[in-house]
């Protein structure tokens, strides 16, 4: 079978597994979503959800964010780890976003990467999910599990992003990303793969190895 062929049989057993897949961080605009994102790095989502809780009804608007004392932010968002980086990061993004964007999220890839502290993933995270633009964002789950599914053999993100945009039909980027992400989380998971109770290992390079042993 072709890799994409292979690739609709997976969205549609994935989309059977999972109907309800969708972004895990909580944010009501793509600012709070672009927040998120750069927190949700080397971080859980269930922790940054916890931290943002209280974020987000302290700094409510760009300008916020911008004007923040830095010292500050960090104390507030520092359980999320990395928190010196991400706080320069979240206020320079800000003020460019000000200073650039007239104070709003702009929705290009090209606009989100000129942004301090924002890489192809972030940026595809809030374009897929605050845009409804598809992006196909590759994490650890969808590095490791796009791997294993014999879809690519790269190892660099950004490779492995473009590997999966020839194969994976543009309308169903953004979903992809997510279903990659639950089955990561539930059956692949990293040390110890669930392969004999995986519904995709018949399209799985990975799991039909292992059958074959
Ligand atoms: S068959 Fe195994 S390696 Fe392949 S997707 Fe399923 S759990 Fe992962």
């Amino acid at each position: 079978m072709k890799k994409k062929e292979r690739v609709l049989k997976i969205i549609e057993e994935l989309g059977t597994l999972y109907p309800m897949t969708g972004c895990t961080l909580r944010y009501s605009d793509p600012l709070q979503l672009l927040i998120a994102t750069q927190l949700a790095a080397q971080c859980t989502d269930e922790r940054v959800n916890i931290v943002t809780k209280s974020l987000f009804k302290k700094y409510r608007t760009v300008e916020d964010f911008a004007g923040a004392d830095i010292k500050e932010l960090e104390d507030d968002i520092r359980s999320t780890g990395f928190y010196r980086n991400k706080a320069r990061n979240i206020i320079a993004c800000c003020q460019k976003i000000i200073a650039d964007y007239e104070g709003k999220v702009p929705d290009t890839m090209e606009k989100l990467l000129s942004l301090p502290g924002v890489g192809r993933k972030t940026a595809n995270v809030v374009l897929g999910n605050a845009f409804g633009i598809p992006g196909i964002v590759v994490d650890t789950h969808a590095k490791r599990l796009s791997r294993r599914l014999g879809l690519t053999r790269e190892e660099d993100p950004v490779k492995i992003e473009f590997d999966l945009m020839k194969i994976v039909p543009k309308d169903k980027w953004t979903i992809f990303s997510h279903m990659l992400v639950f089955h990561g989380r539930a059956v692949c998971k990293a040390r110890s793969p669930e392969c004999g109770s995986c519904t995709i290992r018949p399209y799985c390079v990975f799991g039909n190895k292992k059958t074959e042993k």
